[in-house]
C-alpha cells in the first residue's frame, strides 16, 4: 500500500528547505491515559502537552491491532505489514527505510532505544527479517549498516564473532555510561544482557552503570551533529510499553516523564538549529489504559492498583484499570515542532519526512551456498556476498537484495 497522502499534506513544508536534521522520537506503547498518568505524578503539564497537534492510526497490515515491529516498519519504511515483521512488508521483501535514505544522503545515522537495540523499534529502523524473534541477525544487519550510533541495552546477543565484526565495522563498543561518554567516532553501545534497567528501579541511577535515556540522547546527538550534511535519529522510550505490558503504572510512568525530559531536550535543541525536523508519536497503546474514580469490579479485578503503588503521585486520585496485558488499537498522539508536517497514520510518517514511500531494496541474482551454517550468495561475476553483512538474505523466500 502506498502511503502518498501525506506528500500532498507536506508541500508546503517542501516548498521551503528541506530539513537537514531529522528526529523520529517513540515513546513505545504510550495512549492518552498514560500522558494524564505522568501529568498527575508530575503535578503540571508535560513538555508533550505543548507539543501535540495530531492523532496517528496505528493498525498493521494483518492486523486491526499491530505489535511494535509492525509499527516500526511502517514508520520507518512507510509500508504496513504484517505483525512480526522488521523492515519488510508482507511479501518478506525488505523496505528501504528512511534510516537507509538519510545515509544514502551522506547524512550520519543514530538508533538509541532503552529496550534491547535488536527490539522490534530500533530492529523497524535498523534491519530487514521476517520475524522480530531472529534478534542475531538483527544485530548483524546493525553492524553491517555502518550507521553511526547505537545505544541500549541487548548484549546477551552479542558473539565473539559479531564483536569481531563491529571492530572491523570501525565502531568502538561501549558497555558504561563513562565508557559511552568518552567514546569518539562510532559508537555501538550495549549497556544491559536485555532491555536496560528501570527508570522506577534505578532511582535516579545511582550505583548504576547504565546511562539514562537523556544521557544517550545527549551522546548521540554529539556525535551526529560532526556531519555537516546532517543527520537522522531515532529515540524510543521503550519502557512505557514495558510497564503497561505488565499493568504496572508506577514503571509506565515514570518512563514516560524520562522520556518527556527527552522531548524538552531535543526540541530546546531543535529551537536552536531551525534546520531540524522532529517527529513524536508512539507506535500504538498499550494496555488499554483506564483511569477511574472508583475501584474496577470487572473481570480483571487484579489488575487494579492504585496510581500513588510504590509511592507515585498523590493518593486516591484514580483507580487503575487494564483492559489488557497487549496492545489495543486506539489512535495515538502526533507531536513534533512543525505542524505542517501532519501524517494521519503510521505509514505516513516517513513520506511526510523525506519524500519515501514504500521503497523496496533492489534484488540480487547470483547461487545460494550453504557453508557450515553461513549462507553465501555467490554473483554472475565471481564475487561471495554473506547473508547480512555484504546484502540481506530473507531466508524463507530464499532471495537477496542489496543494502
Ligand atoms: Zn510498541
Amino acid at each position: 500500500m502506498k502511503c502518498v497522502l501525506s506528500l500532498l499534506l507536506l508541500i508546503p513544508f517542501l516548498a521551503g528547505a528541506a530539513p537537514k536534521n531529522i528526529i523520529v522520537m517513540i515513546p513505545d506503547g504510550t495512549g492518552h491515559a498514560s500522558l494524564t498518568a505522568a501529568r498527575h505524578v508530575k503535578g503540571e503539564p508535560l513538555t508533550l502537552d505543548t507539543a501535540i497537534y495530531g492523532v496517528i492510526e496505528t493498525r498493521s497490515a494483518d492486523n486491526s491491532v499491530t505489535d511494535s515491529a509492525a509499527a516500526a516498519t511502517a514508520m520507518a519504511c512507510g509500508e504496513r505489514t504484517y505483525n512480526g515483521a522488521v523492515g519488510v512488508n508482507s511479501k518478506r521483501i525488505p523496505l528501504r527505510s528512511i534510516s537507509e535514505w538519510a545515509k544514502a544522503e551522506g547524512k550520519s545515522v543514530g538508533i538509541v532505544t532503552t529496550d534491547a537495540i535488536t527490539g522490534a523499534t530500533p530492529g523497524g529502523f535498523s534491519a530487514h527479517v521476517v520475524s522480530r524473534s531472529n534478534a542475531s541477525e538483527i544485530l548483524e544487519q546493525q553492524i553491517a549498516s555502518g550507521f553511526d550510533v547505537f545505544l541500549g541495552g541487548g548484549a546477551k546477543t552479542l558473539t565473539d564473532p559479531l564483536k569481531q565484526f563491529m571492530r572491523e565495522k570501525g565502531y568502538t563498543l561501549v558497555t558504561t555510561k563513562t565508557e559511552m561518554q568518552q567514546a569518539d567516532g562510532k559508537i555501538f553501545g550495549l549497556f544491559s544482557p536485555g532491555i536496560m534497567t528501570a527508570k522506577v528501579t534505578l532511582r535516579d541511577g545511582k550505583g548504576s552503570t547504565e546511562p539514562t535515556l537523556p544521557e544517550m540522547a545527549a551522546k548521540a546527538l554529539d556525535v551526529l551533529t560532526s556531519n555537516p550534511n546532517g543527520f537522522f535519529l531515532m529515540i524510543e522510550g521503550a519502557q512505557v510499553d514495558k510497564g503497561n505490558h505488565e499493568s504496572d503504572l508506577p514503571w509506565a510512568t515514570f518512563e514516560l516523564l524520562e522520556f518527556d525530559t527527552v522531548v524538552k531536550q531535543i526540541l530546546d535543541w531543535a529551537s536552536a538549529h531551525p534546520d531540524t525536523i522532529v517527529l513524536i508519536a508512539p507506535d500504538h497503546e498499550t494496555g488499554g489504559l483506564t483511569l477511574l474514580n472508583e475501584p474496577y469490579e470487572g473481570a480483571r479485578q487484579k489488575a487494579i492498583c492504585s496510581v500513588t503503588d510504590k509511592g507515585v503521585g498523590k493518593p486516591g486520585d484514580y483507580f487503575v484499570h487494564y483492559s489488557t496485558t497487549w496492545h489495543t488499537g486506539v489512535d495515538v498522539f502526533l507531536a513534533g515542532n512543525n505542524p505542517t508536517c501532519k501524517p494521519t497514520r503510521n505509514c505516513d510518517m516517513i513520506g511526510a519526512l523525506a519524500e519515501l514511500s514504500a521503497e523496496t531494496l533492489p534484488e540480487l541474482q547470483g547461487k545460494t551456498i550453504k557453508e557450515q551454517g553461513v549462507y553465501w550468495l555467490e554473483t554472475a561475476d565471481g564475487k561471495r556476498l554473506r547473508a547480512q553483512r555484504d546484502a540481506i538474505f530473507v531466508k524463507p523466500t530464499g532471495k537477496w537484495y542489496q543494502r
